[in-house]
């Protein structure tokens, strides 16, 4: 294994990795974006490894109760059943504490065999303090202090497992987010930097570092980076760095973990155009490139479109531009396909609390983690409204779903609204929330729906992916122009737009429900409902243009061009 191993040349850190629906390390779109990127990262024989937490207790197991109101359960999974025990134990000391550290493995098995590990990190074991076993139990549970520990665990605690492992001839570190940024301080505390005493000698260091560190930044918004105390920093890590050298990097008042990054990074990047461009108005001097996400087109695709894919693009697989092709596939057959997904996802809703969704019926699918700037709320603006345009041609159903973080109240708040405008609307319209988002609700509803909605506040939503998912089964978005939309939309081609990108940054929720409305009324529902051979244009121009751009394997390619080779 050894052997192996120290040919791998990408180390690709994340604070969730979301490989496997079984595998409940995950709670959104970072952690499935990673998954994602490690299936391409096989699929392409790119020698990488990537390195996480193992949450034994996972995220969160969400169920709603009689009122509307998420209860949060714990999510305790069979790791031993996925994951493979390795036999090498690191220690890093926390808290005054040594704390040893074990890895699990799992390992993803790419389209022609070729393997990337995942290499899931674990601190409970006999050999730890009762307090240090629970370091790497939940992801996202606990406080600031938690927070910073695991960050320790994934950042240093990685490099060392890494390192232990045999993993001797890595290029590249890539930070998927700055949650795992501790990881260049590790690096340059390897080159010794506490005995460099001339200023000189430390830049070279750090110069050296910056050529093995590649950042992606996720987050828009200045509240969104995680930020640590120095009194927080000083009792979690003691002596581990000297402050003064720290602070050249990390922030003069506060721990900054993405100015760690940025600082320690030669390559960094934002996850879409105008989240690049956001991302240099907030962090300006530096220079800061975009790669737009993507999803990985085999995990996504649901069996109806496979089987269709496999008939007509069989190549489709392992080389998802060719299905730009998909223009040539028959009309009658995308629908048939299509409608195959729907009546699954009819079934499982009408499986649930006596609801009675129609195949007939124009289905929307909204689906995500519940917060306030995602607005799942705002197609409920005016109900009055909604109601009017659901009694024009056939109708409309809505199926939602999404977790809301534990201490998130106001996307609890979201959670309990749509669900009791499930039951007070239920003459009028049919809407159903679907508990537990996860994978495997995902797959069904980006297949099963006639149209994905996305209401994010710009600039907000950085990227986005669940609308990828629903291009690669034929279903159009309806979303505002913020992240991957701004590419995708071509309007009334691939879908359509709310509001436009024209009237920069505040357009009010009012003019976003506005435009909504307007849209389902006068172009949507028209063409689903009228233009059957038009609607289809749109379902194939869904899949040609925006399934062959909007993979894993593009996305990929661009970081092995623009990030790990130069
Ligand atoms: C794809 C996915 C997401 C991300 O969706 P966005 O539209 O990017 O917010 C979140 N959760 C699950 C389970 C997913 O599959």
């Amino acid at each position: 294994m050894q052997a192996e191993n120290n040919k791998k040349l990408i180390a690709y850190f994340s604070m969730e990795i979301g490989i496997d629906p079984s595998v409940q390390t995950y709670s959104g779109g970072l952690g499935i974006l990673a998954g994602d990127t490690v299936k391409s990262f096989a699929d392409l024989k790119i020698p990488a490894v990537a390195v996480t937490l193992l949450y034994k207790k996972g995220y969160l197991l969400q169920r709603i109760d009689e009122e509307g109101n998420q209860l949060d359960l714990p999510y305790d999974w069979e790791y031993e059943k996925f994951l493979k025990p390795l036999k090498v134990l690191v220690s890093l000391k926390l808290r005054g504490r040594d704390v040893y550290l074990k890895a699990w493995q799992y390992d993803y098995n790419g389209a022609s065999g070729f393997n990337v590990p995942v290499i899931f990190l674990d601190t409970d074991i006999s050999e730890n303090h009762e307090e240090d076993r629970k370091i790497t139990y939940f992801l996202y549970g606990g406080d600031e202090a938690y927070r910073l520990l695991q960050e320790a665990v994934l950042g240093i605690g990685g490099v060392r497992m890494l390192s232990g492992l045999g993993y001797d001839s890595l290029k590249k570190y890539h930070m998927n987010e700055g949650h795992s940024s501790l990881l260049a301080i590790e690096l340059l505390r390897n080159r010794k930097i506490e005995n460099i005493n001339q200023p000189e000698t430390l830049s070279d260091a750090i110069d050296r570092v910056r050529n093995m560190c590649v950042f992606t930044t996720h987050t828009p918004v200045p509240a969104g980076h995680d930020q640590f105390s120095y009194s927080l920093v000083e009792h979690v890590l003691g002596d581990y760095i000297s402050l003064d050298i720290l602070k050249r990097f990390a922030g003069s008042d506060k721990l900054n973990m993405t100015y760690t990054a940025l600082n320690l990074s030669r390559y960094i990047n934002g996850v879409a155009k105008a989240h690049g461009k956001v991302s240099r108005d907030m962090f300006p001097g530096y220079s800061v490139d975009s790669i737009t996400n993507g999803i990985h087109s085999f995990t996504w695709v649901s069996d109806s479109f496979k089987e269709l894919f496999n008939e007509y693009i069989p190549e489709w697989f392992n080389d998802p531009y060719s299905l730009r092709y998909a223009i040539s596939i028959p009309k009658d057959k995308i629908w048939k396909a299509h409608m195959k997904e729907k009546a699954k996802l009819i079934n499982l809703v009408n499986s649930q609390n006596g609801n009675k969704f129609s195949e007939k019926i124009f289905t929307i699918g909204f689906a995500r983690r519940a917060t306030a700037y995602k607005r799942p709320d705002l197609v409920f603006t005016d109900i009055e409204r909604l109601a009017s345009i659901c009694s024009l041609h056939g109708g409309m159903q809505f199926v939602f779903s999404g977790k809301a973080h534990p201490n998130d109240y106001y996307g609890k708040e979201l959670i309990k609204k749509i669900n009791n405008l499930s039951v007070q609307l239920r003459d009028k319209i049919n809407i159903v929330f679907l508990e537990n988002y996860d994978m495997e609700i995902a797959r069904q509803m980006v297949a099963g729906v006639d149209l994905w909605l996305n209401t994010p506040k710009r600039p907000n939503e950085a990227s986005g992916t669940s609308g990828m998912k629903a291009a690669h089964n034929g279903v159009p978005s309806l979303s505002i122009l913020d992240g991957w939309w701004i590419e995708g939309c071509i309007e009334g081609i691939t879908g359509w737009a709310i509001g436009s990108v024209a009237d920069d940054g505040q357009s009010s929720d009012a003019d976003d429900a506005e435009s909504l409305y307007d849209k389902l009324e006068k172009n949507v529902l028209k063409t689903f409902y009228r233009q059957h051979g038009p609607w289809v244009d749109i379902m194939r121009y869904s899949i040609a243009i925006n399934a062959s751009f909007f993979n894993t394997h593009r996305m990929v390619q661009q970081y092995v061009t623009n990030a790990y080779v130069y």
